[in-house]
């Protein structure tokens, strides 16, 4: 694994995907590629012992443009900053940093399961996978308090068109009438989905009550705990 090393780049696009999900593009400055593995991040300091952690969005076949996304509604020094980010401006990270990484090699069935923002490492990894050529099953069940926090939700519909191996499940706590995916909370919809645990590996990102409950119902049916993967957002 690489190590985390001090980064500049310059915040080339912003892009607001939802009221509180902004989403920038980095043009890397030093070092002029940024080399890393779908589903890593990279820490931004804010003074002496206070960091926040931001997950590339983008996948390594774009090592000199990398995006991050982020929900800016906790409101503190990380999501201050990050709505504040303006074209032209210079921003300072390390990285990248982090073992939520799924390796192509791996002969396991992938299950994802992501909380609202946790979907961000998730897009890396199912994106460049897919576009890598990875033909073999994968799912994902997105879940988000209601529709408008599916960040990434036409992306992974497309991705679900484009490669039929891919199955991608929408579920929200609550929705307006004429809501086409799946109703109720995360842990209950990965139980009525998931029948059969033999040869999968999961991973699950989000909050951390979410990645107890989802691994305690695959645990369950019989999963081994090394098997769930996890990344604890908040
Ligand atoms: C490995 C890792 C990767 C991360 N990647 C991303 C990412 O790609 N995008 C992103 O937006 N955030 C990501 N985070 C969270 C991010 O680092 C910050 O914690 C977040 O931006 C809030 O920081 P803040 O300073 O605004 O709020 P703080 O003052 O630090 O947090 C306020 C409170 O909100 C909670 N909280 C933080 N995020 C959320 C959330 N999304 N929903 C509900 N409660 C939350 C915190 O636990 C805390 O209790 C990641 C965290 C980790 C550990």
């Amino acid at each position: 694994m690489r190590k985390p090393t001090p980064c500049v780049a310059t915040v080339e696009a912003v892009r607001v995907l939802a009221p509180d999900v902004v989403e920038v593009d980095l043009r890397m400055v030093e070092p002029a590629e940024f080399s890393f593995d779908a589903g890593q991040w990279v820490s931004v300091p804010f003074g002496e012992k206070t960091v926040r952690a931001y997950t590339i969005a983008s996948t390594p076949r774009s090592p000199r443009l990398i995006t991050l996304c982020a929900d800016v509604a906790p409101g503190g020094i990380g999501s201050k900053w990050f709505r504040a980010l303006e074209p032209g401006q210079s921003v300072r990270f390390k990285g990248p940093t982090g073992g939520f990484v799924f390796h192509r090699s791996d002969p396991r069935r992938v299950l994802f399961v992501a909380e609202e923002i946790g979907v961000v490492p998730i897009r890396s990894i199912l994106t460049a996978l897919y576009e890598g050529g990875f033909g073999r099953p994968a799912a994902l069940i997105h879940w988000a308090r209601d529709p408008g926090r599916l960040v990434y939700d036409g992306e992974f519909r497309s991705l679900g068109r484009r490669y039929p191996a891919f199955t991608y499940v929408r579920a929200v706590r609550s929705a307006p009438a004429g809501w086409r995916g799946d109703l109720g909370e995360s842990a209950a919809i990965v139980d009525r989905l998931v029948h059969d645990v033999n040869g999968l590996v999961a991973y699950v990102s989000g909050g951390g009550e979410t990645i107890d409950r989802v691994r305690a119902v695959l645990m369950a049916k019989g999963l081994d705990r090394k098997s769930v993967r996890w990344e604890k957002f908040w």
